[in-house]
């Protein structure tokens, strides 16, 4: 069959508690179990009906798509029947997202770093960060939702580091009515650039005091008493929609993932569950074969999850902590909604892939920022989370957790320019004392002023362009090329 049409599959989508297993009917807005507060997964009921098709098949469909002229299949839906195969062609929305670069490490960097890796430049997503994936799904789904059941207006709202509510924003200024979008921001903790995402698509923008945790419980409060549609990762949609990561790691690759190693920043969980979530569903397919490395990095001024899993098997426990200032701000989460499906799907990582095939790694600030500038000084465009990826690849380096033929694909979640703000601080050496970083000197760098405003004098301006032109090459130590 060719796809150069809409998929005809259609599945049955429930939503799995991982506390008590009880299933919910997917045609409704669920964000924790009614019964026991857990959170869920979504679950098409008829997966196994796709292994009809088997692993080569669906990889040709998948090539099929990437060849193929509908929009609908050109984002992250290219991998519809793996994401939501309950909604129509006309309910898929689609800004861009997805189908995201994978960018070989410049030689030099490689060389510094000892590991071959690539960074997969999730900040080239249309609101620059890799939270489009999850909303593209979420925004289709609720367009369904309202065709369906014949909704005529329902407000969206979100909790966010800065990311989630740009994207959020995003996304209901496209869909218009009848869906409306609010977003509730922890005051002063997002960046300049990340406040005017939402603003600029004409949300409604909310600050209130405190970290994106005492937000969190706000909106999860608005969630359970009022009629509105929660787009934190809680909501199970926007896993799907982010499981395409991994899809597209995979066909980049040829669909051999067996010598791969995936480094994910951690924050609240829901991005490196999505990875996961989706390897496993193409293991079961038989799409891959041997099962990639998941490596998950935390800061440890927001590591709860490293903390966990650093304990000994039979001592672990969970609890959440306080976080400290971080400049993986988009991070920067001590109570992780997503940390129970991380701990499910971390366990069948390991049942399936080895017990190396699920690792957290704990990075300083120092080593984030200082390899987020490293990164970009190779011709990378890395987000201080980007960064953070690095700084755990060099982490995992630097204990022998890597090496031989293996690999690594880093997780670039944003776009460097939403993390401006924290380069300045590097090359101004002037970070606030509870951050922990000391800028390396040699790598600050200002612009330089050629000549003050008052410098050009009387000058007309072919002497003021010629008398420029001569102190910049005085400045650049430039060599004169004989005059005939
Ligand atoms: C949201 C976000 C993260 C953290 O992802 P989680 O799914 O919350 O773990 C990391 N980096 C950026 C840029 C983000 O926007
Ligand atoms: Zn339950």
């Amino acid at each position: 069959m060719s796809d150069a049409v809409f998929p005809r599959y259609r599945g049955s989508m429930e939503y799995v508690c991982l506390g008590c297993g009880a299933r919910f009917p997917g045609d409704t807005l669920l964000y924790t179990c009614p019964a026991c507060g857990d959170v869920f997964m979504l679950e098409d009921r008829d997966f196994d009906q796709l292994k009809s098709t088997d692993g080569p098949g669906w990889r040709s469909r998948f090539e099929a798509r990437a060849a193929g002229r509908v929009p609908a299949l050109a984002g992250v839906f290219r991998y519809y029947e793996l994401i939501a195969p309950i909604l129509e062609e006309e309910d898929i929305v689609y800004l861009g997202e997805g189908i995201t670069p994978i960018v070989e490490a410049s030689p030099r960097l490689r060389d510094m770093v000892g590991v071959p890796f690539a960074y997969k430049n999730d900040g080239q997503n249309p609101s620059a960060s890799f939270k489009d994936r999850g909303m593209a799904c979420a925004f289709s789904f609720l367009k369904w939702l309202c065709r369906c059941k014949g909704w005529d207006e329902i407000l969206t709202v979100c909790a966010s580091t800065g990311d989630t509510s740009a994207a959020a924003a995003l996304y209901a200024a496209y869909v218009g009515p009848p869906l409306k979008s609010v977003v509730l921001l922890p005051q002063g903790k997002v960046t300049p650039q990340q406040l005017s995402q939402p603003l600029g698509s004409g949300a409604t923008v909310i600050e209130m005091p405190g970290v994106f945790d005492d937000c969190m419980k706000v909106v999860e409060h608005l969630a359970e008493h009022y009629r509105v549609a929660l787009l934190n990762s809680k909501n199970s949609w926007r896993i799907l929609g982010q499981e395409s990561y991994a899809y597209e790691i995979a066909q980049w690759h040829g669909w051999d993932m067996s010598d791969l190693c995936l480094f994910v920043p951690v924050g609240n969980a829901g991005n490196i569950t999505a990875v996961m979530n989706g390897l496993l569903k193409m293991r079961r397919l038989g799409i891959i074969g041997r099962l990639p490395r998941v490596f998950g990095v935390q800061s440890e001024h927001a590591d709860p999850v490293y903390r966990y899993y650093a304990a000994p098997k039979d001592r672990r426990s969970w609890s959440p902590v306080t976080v400290r200032p971080s400049v993986a701000q988009a991070a920067m989460i001590g109570n992780p909604v997503s940390f129970p499906r991380v701990r499910s799907l971390a366990e069948r990582m390991q049942e399936e892939g080895g017990e190396k095939a699920f690792q957290i790694i704990q990075v300083t600030e120092q080593m984030i920022m200082d390899c987020m500038i490293l990164a970009n000084r190779h011709g990378h465009i890395a987000c201080t989370q980007g960064g953070e990826s690095l700084a755990g690849l060099c982490r995992a380096k630097e204990l022998g957790l890597i090496g031989g033929n293996e690999r690594a694909v880093l997780d670039d979640t944003a776009h460097s320019l939403k993390f401006a703000g924290f380069q300045e601080h590097y090359f101004a050496n002037d970070f606030p004392e509870a951050y922990e970083i000391v800028p390396d000197p040699a790598l600050a760098n200002r612009p330089r002023l050629l000549a003050p405003e008052t410098a050009r004098g009387g000058m007309d301006a072919k002497a003021w362009t010629e008398h420029a032109a001569g102190l910049m090459a005085k400045l650049l130590d430039l060599k004169a090329v004989p005059q005939r």
